[in-house]
């Protein structure tokens, strides 16, 4: 029986095997959506697939940017830069808005840029529409770029923010002008100022930024993040 049994898990194994191997040659054709080596499309609902896809935008900056094409985004690809002090450019974009407007215009990997499209439309939003009954029209943010280590410290390791692949979010203004800030929010209790609503609009938000993002930190992680979220596609994965 044990052996009949070694003998089925090779024959599936080989047929997974063999399947793989097809898809990959083009052998086997499957709709761009179940296929692993399609590019992803960003506009998608996301499933299963999607943070494998996601990984190979990151690595892939060209077809990162087409990928990034195919959405509301408004960007400008940017030539990479060297430096000297671990600071290099990559493969970089320059966001100008989305369907959200932005504080101010950001330099951030395709990666990073790409998370951002995902994460606004299936969490950000929804999270808006179930809380609010709106969307969230412009996005306060502290900026993506900048040479430093982690937390500014002298020694260290470099911040992903080193190579504009992360981004500070500080408040999101909803349609009808209602601010809800990081700092001032995350703590509100309900009551009949209904700021509860808005504390649980933060934590929708920061849970489902972990859904696209790498690494997601918050006021819950640390005091130096009481008054945003920190969200990265760095090596690490947290959320916090
Ligand atoms: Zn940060």
């Amino acid at each position: 029986m044990a052996r009949l049994l070694r003998w089925l898990a090779l024959l599936v194994l080989l047929a997974l095997a063999g399947a793989a191997a097809g898809v990959w040659g083009g052998l086997i054709v499957v709709p761009a959506r179940y296929d692993p080596w399609a590019r992803l499309d960003l506009r998608a609902e996301p499933d299963w697939l999607t943070g494998f896809k996601l990984s190979r935008l990151e690595r892939e900056p060209e077809q990162c940017r087409a990928a990034l094409g195919e959405t509301g985004l408004r960007f400008t690809a940017l030539p990479d830069r060297d430096s000297d002090e671990n600071c290099a450019l990559r493969g970089v974009v320059r966001v100008a808005r989305s369907d959200v407007a932005f504080s101010s215009g950001f330099i951030a990997t395709c990666g990073l840029a790409a998370a951002w499209t995902l994460f606004e439309a299936n969490a950000l939003q929804p999270a808006a529409e179930r809380h609010f009954g709106q969307t969230v029209a412009r996005v306060e943010h502290l900026g993506t770029y900048a040479c430093r280590n982690v937390y500014g410290r002298t020694s260290g390791r470099r911040s992903e923010h080193a190579t504009a692949n992360a981004i500070d979010l500080a408040a999101f203004v909803l349609a009808d002008g209602t601010r809800v800030g990081v700092l001032g929010d995350w703590d509100a209790k309900g009551g009949s100022g209904g700021d509860g609503r808005k504390a649980a609009f933060l934590r929708d938000v920061r849970d489902g930024a972990c859904r696209f993002f790498d690494v997601v930190l918050g006021p819950d992680y640390n005091e130096a993040h009481r008054n945003h979220f920190h969200l990265d596609m760095g090596a690490f994965s947290t959320c916090r």
